[in-house]
């Protein structure tokens, strides 16, 4: 038999009751149960309270309360802070018998903590909160609850119909514990005639990554790697994919080894980083005028969104919580033949320009150097001049 939740709490109440002496403020505490914006805490109203809503605001809770009064008027605490309140504790004994209790409640209610996969394909809905039907948890994001128009990126994806992100995630009933981006993208492979040059056919299959998953933070401590694995073992499962490029790598690879789970293990991908673009076109993520903080696809480059940091050509990093994005430094280029090497590209006063060494000659006279094509050499003296200075 399972057994109810909020009995375990009062059962343990009752129980402690037995053993160790109430507080003079036992009495104080009402309709102790588990709290609902935090299933590892319980809540409570006291005396008092009820009677100053009912006196003061003439809000009457009725003989129990509702899940929304709950929400509004009671206090949530931890099941330790509450027991404090509720008993004296003398003896070591008590001490003992008290803590005892306590981790029990403790391992019940995290025991009773669902792991239902959801996939949500409004992204910026999510993230700004507006999603009544998720109950959103703090969980290091600092990317949760902020204005919905800085995700438009992530809208932006969802339009083209070769891209795609989900936010993944798993909920106790609407209580989000963990959750993460899940890109994904569709490559075809075409078979081509070898006479006619024509497409004959042509395949397809769809690459995914599931980019850093956060947990709520009341199961941090807890159960961070667990999570973070139950996740991507169940994404693997739903979306029946032998390999699943993910953040977490080193975290869930981790816990599988403790957990010996090898047989799991072996399916891994072994490259960290994702080995796909998102081709979305970067003039349409530069019109954007919001854009979010992104941890693995935040550099804009020409051909897309990358995770990659070496390469030339970022346009931007997205790398801001504010809405706003990190414009790339222009790059030095020679403006000779278009080389871009900070080593090798300098900027000469007398051309006004970036130029690179195999562009340029010195000119002694001038202490500086020119673009080699307006270099003049003078069979006389065996030096070069500038062509300007030259009548
Ligand atoms: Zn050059």
């Amino acid at each position: 038999m399972k057994l109810n939740t909020q009995n375990i709490i009062i059962d343990s109440i009752n129980y402690l009751k037995i053993f160790v002496k109430e507080s003079d403020k036992f009495n104080e505490f009402l309709h102790i149960g588990q709290a609902t914006n935090d299933p590892l805490k319980v809540s409570y109203i006291k005396k008092e309270k009820i009677k100053s809503l009912k006196d003061f605001a003439k809000i009457e809770m009725g003989k129990y309360p509702s899940r929304e009064f709950r929400n509004k008027y009671f206090v949530s605490t931890t099941i330790e802070k509450l027991f404090k309140e509720l008993f004296t504790i003398v003896t070591n004994r008590e001490s003992n018998m008290l803590y005892e209790v306590i981790n029990r409640i403790d391992i019940h209610l995290k025991n009773n903590i669902k792991n239902e996969l959801f996939i949500e394909p409004d992204v910026s809905g999510f993230y700004s909160e507006e999603l009544k039907k998720y109950n959103y948890y703090k969980n290091g994001s600092c990317m949760s609850g902020k204005p919905r128009r800085f995700f438009k990126l992530y809208d932006l994806i969802n339009e083209d119909e070769n891209l795609s992100v989900k936010i993944v995630g798993l909920k106790s009933d609407n209580l989000v514990i963990a959750r993460a981006l899940l890109f994904s993208k569709t490559i075809y492979k075409h078979k081509i005639c070898e006479d006619s040059g024509k497409i004959i056919n042509t395949t397809f299959s769809k690459s995914y990554y599931l980019d850093r998953i956060y947990v709520a933070d009341f199961l941090q401590n807890s159960s961070y790697e667990e999570l973070q694995t139950k996740l991507f073992l169940q994404i693997k499962r739903a979306y029946k994919l032998n390999n699943l490029n993910c953040y977490n790598k080193s975290q869930i690879e981790s816990h599988l080894i403790k957990k010996h789970d090898v047989e799991k293990l072996n399916i891994y991908i072994k490259k960290y980083k994702p080995s796909f673009f998102l081709d979305v076109c970067p003039t349409d993520v530069e019109d954007l005028e919001f854009y979010p903080y992104a941890d693995t696809f935040k550099y804009v480059a020409d051909k897309g969104l990358t995770c990659m940091d070496d390469q030339t050509g970022h346009i931007l990093t997205l790398d801001c919580t504010d809405g706003e994005a990190t414009e790339a430094e222009p790059k030095n280029e020679c403006c000779d033949c278009g080389e871009i090497n900070d080593d090798h590209v300098f900027y000469s006063e007398l051309e006004d320009d970036y130029i690179c060494g195999d562009c340029s000659t010195y000119i002694e006279e001038r202490n500086e150097y020119c673009l080699t094509d307006n270099a003049l050499y003078n069979n006389h003296t065996g030096d070069y001049h500038w062509a300007s200075d030259i009548q």
